[in-house]
């Protein structure tokens, strides 16, 4: 790896095809969507055509089975994937929750039928997932969702609205939580796909919400009105929602956590070249021992997490990562994403203050990431269960 402190350092799930993947990524996301990147930042969302052509170039859906249309991979593949975007510094598709995320509702969940009709889209780039859970009233605590499905015949009948959804204005497919018994909490929660290409009746996009990051990627509120969803879109059986959440959230936080560690590898690199060529009192940055010690300690800190990430991602494709350990993740890697850009930030004095620097924009970007996913506190909780 070129950052420095991680020098010949190879993540011990790597092979030569993640080499390859990992360089067709990075000419992707530097070459065709970083030099609009002004352009997508002032629009707020992604160009969809950019997930119609990292479809082309089969870098959506890494881990669906090639049955389906996808790469045939597993975790790895999109993990290096999502490190070389955030290293690459491109904030605007979200293709963690596309590929991270919606893909493996359909995959673990979907009926033989749901995923022929809806994976080879979502590879291809033709539709855009997103997830929806999250509510105005309160998003940590999921069992309480007011949104309801009501049966009607072949039908749901939904009513109710999501907030904060990634992709939520470009959005094809929602994979939706829903309750479908509220006299239950957990046991009440259903999983629902929506077809949300056009705007059907009783559905409704509300307005694009304004974040102090990232910017060029979309988050909004979903609104439902008598949405009619058919039956045949329920993935899984009526009151599993909860369940296939927290089957799924251990790979959303693993996702988080592999953003925190490119982050931090950006963040390092950029500080260390920085510290070479600003002068300040006759000598580089790098030739003051304060800013040897800082270097020092950001670069072990990120070394220590990407130790800990691979070992996660190791577990997570054996199928051993534990809800515990993914709380781990999410919560030391966020930490350590939020207080290391912070101490590179620094060393760029006023200049990491504005937008010119890609630091400043990184430190934007980084504060959500303890916040998103199941907050940090929310993590807490799920690791002190096991002690
Ligand atoms: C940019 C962005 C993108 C997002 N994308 C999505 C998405 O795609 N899909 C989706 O469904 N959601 C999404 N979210 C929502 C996100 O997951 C929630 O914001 C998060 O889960 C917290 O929910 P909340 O905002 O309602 O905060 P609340 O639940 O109201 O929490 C407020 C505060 O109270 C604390 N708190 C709550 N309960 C406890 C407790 N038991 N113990 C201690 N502290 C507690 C929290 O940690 C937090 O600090 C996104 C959010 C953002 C900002």
């Amino acid at each position: 790896m070129r950052t420095p402190g991680l020098d010949g350092y190879v993540e011990p799930w790597r092979k030569p095809e993640h080499d390859d993947l990992a360089e067709l990524a990075r000419t992707f996301f530097t070459k065709e969507v970083l030099p609009h990147a002004a352009r997508l930042e002032q629009q707020g969302h992604p160009d969809r055509e950019h997930y119609r052509r990292a479809g082309e170039l089969g870098l959506l859906g890494l881990s669906v089975p090639e049955e389906y249309g996808g790469g045939g991979g597993d975790f790895t593949h999109e993990a290096t994937l999502l490190h070389e975007q955030t290293l690459a510094g491109e904030g605007s598709l979200g293709i963690a929750v596309h590929s991270g995320i919606v893909t493996g509702y359909l995959n673990d969940y979907g009926s033989e039928e749901q995923k022929r009709r809806w994976l080879p889209g979502l590879v291809s780039g033709e539709l855009v997932g997103a997830i929806g859970m999250t509510e105005p009233d309160g998003g940590s605590d999921v069992q309480a969702i007011r949104t309801r499905a009501v049966r009607d015949g072949d039908d749901y009948v939904v009513t109710g609205s999501k907030t904060f959804i990634t992709n939520g204005i470009l959005a094809d497919l929602l994979v939706l939580a829903v309750k479908t018994d509220t006299s239950a909490r957990a046991h009440g929660i259903s999983l629902l796909v929506c077809e949300l290409t056009g705007d059907p009746a009783g559905f409704r996009r509300g307005r694009r919400i304004e974040k102090i990051g990232l910017h060029a990627n979309d988050t909004a509120e979903l609104f439902f009105d008598d949405f009619r969803v058919p039956a045949a879109n329920l993935l899984g059986t009526e009151g599993s929602g909860f369940i296939q959440m927290m089957q799924q959230l251990p790979q959303e936080r693993l996702v988080i956590g592999v953003g925190a560690v490119a982050a931090m590898q950006r963040a390092v690199e950029l500080a260390v070249a920085y510290a070479k060529e600003r002068v300040a009192f006759g000598k580089p940055l790098l030739g003051h021992q304060n800013t040897r010690m800082v270097l020092a300690e950001v670069a072990t800190r990120t070394r220590v997490s990407r130790a800990f990430l691979d070992d996660c991602i190791q577990r997570h494709t054996r199928g051993e990562l534990d809800v515990a350990t993914a709380a781990m993740a999410k919560l030391y890697l966020t930490e350590g994403q939020c207080e290391v850009v912070d101490r590179c930030l620094q060393i760029f004095g006023g200049y990491g203050y504005t937008t010119e620097y890609p630091i400043a924009k990184m430190y934007a970007d980084a504060r959500v990431q303890k916040i998103y996913g199941g907050t940090n506190e929310i993590m807490k909780e799920l690791i002190s269960r096991v002690l």
